[in-house]
């Protein structure tokens, strides 16, 4: 058994690998913004030689050299890679077998963070989404 794997929300991707970790990030570039319709996306990098992939995958180049990958099937964001680091891929750490472990060690591009992260350990939190809505 591969010592880190995942799969896309619908199982018609997945992944494996057997490392070595090159970076465990949060990233919160503008660009992964979007891109993932999400504040920020938490990647776990990986020697892309150690990579298995199994399923159809369709990428998009989102600047000259970069590629963000996704399931066909259902949207998953799956890997950003760049022709800047050609020996590895970021993979997006929500993928991950046991994703509820992840521990980044580094936040990047923090300059388009977005400012309501500063309080949300304030902010009411609840065990599920079946809370009432409340105007303010
Ligand atoms: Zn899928």
């Amino acid at each position: 058994m591969a010592e880190f794997s995942g799969e896309c929300l619908c199982g018609a991707v997945s992944w494996s690998s057997d490392g070595p970790v090159t970076r465990r990030l949060v990233c919160h570039r503008h660009d992964c913004q979007r891109a993932t319709s999400s504040p920020f996306t938490a990647f776990i990098g990986l020697h892309s030689g150690s990579l298995k992939w199994y399923g159809k995958i369709n990428h998009y180049e989102s600047s000259a050299g970069s590629y963000r990958g996704f399931c066909p099937k259902c949207g998953t964001r799956l890997y950003f890679r760049s022709g800047k680091w050609p020996s590895e891929v970021h993979i997006h750490a929500a993928t991950l077998d046991g994703g509820q472990t992840y521990r980044p060690t580094a936040q990047v591009v923090t300059r388009s963070r977005a400012t309501w992260l500063d309080e949300l350990a304030d902010i009411p939190a609840h065990d599920s989404f079946h809370q009432p809505p409340k105007e303010s």
